[in-house]
């Protein structure tokens, strides 16, 4: 389950709080624990050089862009952490809470830690800004549906150009106006907005829009504040406590609307869950 914006945004500024300032006394990576993420990548530079390019370093600042999270390590370098499937992000008031398994992990002059455990696709990887700008999935001008940008006007417009496609690939591509939805919380904003994930744009009219504006806002917003879904954990490890109200769990279970059977579908490559009676 990939980290969404409420459950990027909830540990960024965690993150944020607990070690801006602070100095990477030591940067390490577990070699036992991470043969698999160095050999594919997801780990981009070698134990002994991520430890020399990062030790001693002063984490900037910690933001988050669309799902992904960025810490700042200043001169443009930075630490990119992104679970496209499971993984964990840990802080550590000292050693004693520290766990067996992590891959990589950063000890700090005043005995905290952080560390970063990949249970599955990912990266947690170190990328100058320029190489940031030139790749091809991660990027700092990723927009949040959150931020004041996200007008209904603009939403208006990004549709109108993609009035030929479905919703649901438009809605969880990564972009300048609107990042950070993945097929979790857009299960839910479709559901609430009875608009089906394989409507072709131009078939939803300007009221349904209006409606999708507005339910992409509440619901991330709402996520936002309960510290994410169920299934992901802060930096704390507390998990979130946002339910969705689709997904797999709702397989054949009643609508929560009106009782019909929840039905599984594929939709734009991935899962949908989706009521046949009140998505249209
Ligand atoms: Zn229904």
């Amino acid at each position: 389950m990939a980290l969404e914006l409420p459950e990027a945004q909830t540990i960024s500024s965690q993150m944020d709080k607990e070690i801006r300032g602070k100095t990477i006394k030591r940067a390490w990576i577990n070699e036992k624990e991470s043969a698999k993420q160095l050999k594919s990548g997801m780990i981009n530079l070698a134990p002994a050089e991520f430890e020399k390019t990062l030790s001693g370093r002063k984490i900037s600042s910690v933001k988050s862009y669309g799902k992904i999270i960025y810490v700042e390590l200043g001169e443009g370098l930075n630490f990119i952490i992104a679970f496209e499937t499971n993984g964990k992000v840990l802080y550590h008031e000292d050693e004693s809470s520290i766990p067996e398994k992590w891959n990589t992990r950063f000890d700090f002059a005043d005995g905290s830690a952080i560390t970063v455990r990949m249970t599955g696709w990912g990266g947690a990887s170190v990328f100058t800004d320029t190489q940031i700008r030139n790749h091809k999935y991660i990027s700092k001008a990723y927009g949040s549906p959150l931020s004041k940008d996200f007008t209904f006007n603009a939403f208006n417009q990004m549709l109108e150009k993609k009035a030929g496609k479905q919703i649901k690939p438009v809605l969880i591509q990564q972009g300048e106006l609107i990042s950070g939805i993945g097929n979790a919380y857009l299960q839910d904003i479709l559901f609430k907005t009875k608009i089906h994930p394989k409507r072709k744009i131009r078939d939803i009219s300007q009221p349904e829009r209006k409606t999708l504006h507005v339910a992409i806002k509440k619901i991330l917003s709402e996520a936002l504040k309960l510290g994410g879904r169920e299934i992901h954990t802060d930096i704390y490890n507390n998990p979130g406590r946002y339910r969705l109200l689709v997904g797999k769990h709702m397989e054949a279970e009643p609508c929560p609307e009106c009782g019909t059977k929840i039905e599984k579908i594929t939709a734009a490559g991935s899962a949908s869950y989706v009521c046949p009676k009140c998505q249209k």
